[in-house]
């Protein structure tokens, strides 16, 4: 094997991807205008429906458009050795691995960013504006950005700083220690996310009392959860869609509804939402979603350890010195196959689990205010109805609405 063969399967590996990601586009495309089925007659009015339609065909073709520009980006600025033109300024600052790693992914992580920042901005200003999803105001949108930057300085440096730390303590034994702090980190994160992360982008408040809690406290206390815990998250900064979400476990568990969530649905739709998210936490998906993502950094960081000390990595992408982080960066193009598959199996998972979440929600509350708390958020985030098989199994983390309301109409015994 030589760094120019190496080279040219890095190239093919992001032309495949993306051809595979255009071809499953296309034919997700080509199935927009079927007809609606039977039990989903009930979502769309007309105008509603004719709006769903514009909506699709615009994200498709934007989509086109900003995929096809990072690919051309990426390829540029592999052949022109962009790589070692930004390690070479890295290495002109300081003689510290620590230091040059740090400088080196600071400049891609920034210059991505910059490069992608009017491809965001277009999205919400221009597409969510036209249909009447962004409530963004641009001084959120710079606030968001520069928040975001500072986190992933902060964290993401840190983190980079400690793991090319044990590469120089402990050699290709720094795959264990660098699992045990991302591990701890996972952890930390998914305890205190709501507590630390989403104060600085979000306002937070618990459900006050009343009827909507009430009819949530005695739901709780039915199938015997703890749900001290809710909060309403001002989600409508930023946009009309809704959502809800689980987030930690113990004594931080804690259950968040969108201020848009609490407005579309009605209260039995409420309970319905949330009986579906205790049943993610019953049926211990939550669990189960941590260990695995832990279980799967172990396996990455183990096989990145084989291959890191090799120069070939770095010379691949062009950079004559080889170091841990420009190999890190090769290691990372060759191992997108790998996590494309990985992600697969994931969604499929993620896919079982849904329908879980909904039959305990059939099962300990109701299937109707289920299904028509569904079909108002997919009417409101005005979503394709008529996704095609190929398209939902790669990229759906959730069943297709129609496969969820089927589902939920059965009467088949479900567990
Ligand atoms: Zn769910």
């Amino acid at each position: 094997m030589t760094a120019e063969t190496l080279f040219y399967i890095i190239v093919a590996i992001l032309i495949i991807n993306f051809t595979k990601d255009k071809i499953l586009n296309a034919i997700n495309a080509k199935h927009f205008n079927d007809s609606i089925p039977r039990e989903l007659s009930d979502v769309y009015d007309k105008n509603e429906y004719i709006k769903s339609q514009a909506y699709k065909a615009t994200n498709y073709r934007f989509g086109i458009w900003s995929s096809l520009f990072s690919l051309v980006l990426t390829l540029a600025f592999l052949f022109l050795d962009g790589f070692e033109y930004v390690d070479n300024i890295a290495h002109s600052y300081s003689d510290n691995p620590i230091i040059i790693g740090l400088i080196f992914f600071g400049i891609i992580m920034i210059g991505s960013d910059i490069i992608t920042t009017p491809f965001a901005y277009y999205k919400t200003f221009v597409i969510e504006e036209k249909f009447g999803f962004n409530k963004t105001t641009k001084k959120t949108f710079v606030l968001d950005k520069l928040k975001g930057l500072l986190m992933m300085v902060i964290l993401g440096g840190g983190i980079i700083a400690l793991i090319i730390w044990f590469y120089q303590a402990t050699g290709n034994q720094f795959w264990l220690f660098a699992w045990g702090i991302v591990t701890v980190f996972t952890i930390f994160m998914n305890m205190f996310y709501s507590r630390l992360v989403v104060p600085l982008f979000n306002k937070q408040t618990p459900l006050e009392d009343g009827e909507l809690r009430n009819k949530i406290s005695s739901y709780a206390e039915s199938v015997g959860f703890n749900l001290e815990k809710i909060f309403i998250i001002d989600g409508s900064k930023r946009s009309t869609k809704a959502n809800a979400y689980f987030s930690g476990f113990g004594s931080e568990k804690r259950v968040t509804l969108y201020d848009t969530l609490v407005n579309d649905l009605d209260d039995e739709e409420i309970v319905a939402v949330l009986a579906h998210e205790v049943g993610h936490y019953k049926k211990k998906h939550i669990i189960f979603n941590l260990v695995t993502s832990i279980l799967i950094t172990g396996i990455t960081l183990y096989i990145l350890s084989v291959f890191i000390s090799n120069p070939l990595l770095s010379n691949a992408v062009g950079v004559e010195t080889a170091s841990f982080h420009v190999g890190l960066i090769a290691f990372g193009l060759l191992y997108s196959p790998i996590s494309e598959l990985t992600g697969l199996v994931m969604n499929h998972v993620s896919r079982v689990f849904e329908y879980q979440a909904d039959n305990y929600a059939k099962k300990t509350y109701k299937s109707g205010p289920m299904i028509s708390a569904l079909k108002k958020l997919s009417k409101n985030s005005l979503s394709n109805l008529t996704p095609h098989r190929a398209y939902v199994y790669v990229h759906y983390s959730h069943p297709t609405l129609l496969d969820r309301v089927k589902n939920l109409k059965s009467s088949k015994k479900t567990n």
